[in-house]
């Protein structure tokens, strides 16, 4: 099966693990996707559901790994792949002098991506009717995983070990939105400010469009090297259904946003996460995709993944036919705007763990070779 479409059916279905505990520890709860466990597949690690409802009876499973850490992918006793598991991040084992672990500043997705959430509280998770159906941003803060607000001083400290022990390259900054017009800019700028003081570590944040386009030189300025303002869902009715609080700041204000943040952090480094399966269409998603290339944003399409605990556990991801009907077009459109995840500084985008899209595009890149050699 190629490598593209085998991720895809992962990340529809999950994987069974044969052993739970191999790998380092999976993401519960937090903000954006989660319950997934990072899987190295044919040199691209993925994120992976295995603590999700679909997981429990998915028909893939990953074998024990063995003494090197290998391990296969089957399918009713087919083997289709082989896999391994990245290993536990050194820099977890360390401690801050107030004791805090690292782990609940800071925590590694994918390969080598430092990630963080600065502020674990929202205002749009306060009401069961504001919040956004699919975030889990609570639980993991509820659950003593994390600590609430992480300062600037923590984060430059984790980030410096995180580069030296364990080789990490860039680094995400997510929020919660705080209140206040900024819409959490003013802290991922000081964080960054504070990281890049440390450590000479690309940085992506996240935060959405605040009220005065002016943050984005100031956010470039602290030394954030991109930019993700996630739009999620597409069209009106299901961004009103499943993020009403989010939904107020309108798609004319993304797009204003978009229009401004590109000109300051340039061609394809702002980006925007778009959630497939919640119910917009893929012409939708197209359409939407098409617009955001135009203007120099890349649009980073990942399937929905029901994360317990959320008003959408029981919500079905897409399938691995919806997903393909997307990306595929989708890289197409992406290599002909010259627009590439691998050029992207840092973020979601380049990392690429929660969507096959990057796959895609390294299989049109491969594509396209083959047709000028012949
Ligand atoms: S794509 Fe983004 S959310 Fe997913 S693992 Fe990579 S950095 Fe984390």
């Amino acid at each position: 099966m190629p490598t593209a479409q085998l991720i895809n059916e992962l990340q529809s279905y999950g994987v069974r693990l044969v052993d739970p505990i191999a790998g380092h520890e999976s993401r519960r709860g937090g903000a954006g996707p989660s319950d997934h466990k990072a899987l190295t597949i044919e040199g691209m690690t993925v994120m992976v559901p295995v603590h999700t409802a679909p997981a429990f009876s998915s028909p893939y499973f990953v074998e024990k790994p063995d003494a090197s850490g290998r391990s296969r992918v089957s399918r009713d006793g087919v083997i289709l792949g082989e896999a391994s598991f990245p290993l536990r991040p050194r820099f977890y084992e360390l401690v801050t002098a107030e004791g805090i672990p690292y782990w609940k500043i800071a925590v590694l997705h994918g390969r080598d991506v430092l990630a963080t959430t600065v502020l674990q509280t929202c205002i749009r998770y306060q009401s069961r009717t504001k919040t956004c159906q699919f975030c889990a941003i609570g639980q993991s803060l509820a659950a003593g995983r994390t600590v609430e607000r992480k300062t600037p001083a923590q984060l430059a400290e984790v980030a410096k070990a995180a580069v030296a022990l364990d080789g990490v390259t860039h680094m995400v900054m997510t929020t919660g939105t705080p209140r206040g017009r900024d819409r959490g800019a003013a802290i991922l700028a000081e964080s960054a400010l504070a990281v890049k003081a440390a450590v000479d570590l690309p940085i992506q944040a996240q935060c959405e469009p605040p009220d005065d386009d002016g943050w984005f030189a100031r956010m470039k300025h602290a030394g954030i090297d991109s930019l993700g303002m996630h739009l999620e869902a597409v069209t009106p009715q299901v961004r009103d259904r499943i993020m009403p609080g989010k939904a107020q700041v309108s798609l004319n204000r993304y797009f204003e946003a978009f229009a401004a943040a590109v000109p300051v952090f340039g061609q394809g480094q702002v980006s925007t996460y778009i959630l497939a399966g919640l119910g917009d269409s893929k012409e939708a998603i197209l359409a939407t995709s098409e617009k955001l290339i135009a203007l120099g944003v890349y649009p980073f399409v990942v399937p929905f993944v029901p994360i317990s605990g959320t008003p959408l556990e029981s919500h079905p991801p897409p399938t691995p036919a919806f997903m393909h009907e997307i990306l595929q077009p989708l890289a197409r459109m992406l290599r002909a705007a010259g627009l590439r995840a691998t050029d992207i500084k840092a973020g979601c985008g380049k990392c690429g763990a929660c969507s096959a899209l990057s796959t895609y595009e390294r299989d049109a890149a491969e594509r396209e070779t083959c047709e000028a050699a012949e």
